[in-house]
């Protein structure tokens, strides 16, 4: 079972929860300020982008995913 993150859009704390499906978060409520509703992240995507190199904007022309001596 993936686990994903879920921010708070009102203080911004971060907490990892394990995803149910049809998880979105709303349901959540923020353990430091208490605000009911918290966002998703995709986290997962973003740390796929920067090391999968493609379109990630800063890898050089010859980069083919690994990253190496790229950046
Ligand atoms: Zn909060």
């Amino acid at each position: 079972m993936p686990i994903y993150e879920f921010g708070c859009p009102s203080c911004g704390i971060l907490t990892t929860e394990l995803y149910k499906m049809g998880e979105n978060g709303e349901l959540l409520t923020c353990g430091n300020c208490g605000h009911a509703g918290l966002t998703r992240q995709i986290s997962g995507f973003a740390s796929l982008g920067v090391s999968g190199g493609a379109g990630g904007g800063n890898c050089s022309p010859g980069c083919h995913g690994n990253c190496t001596g790229c950046h």
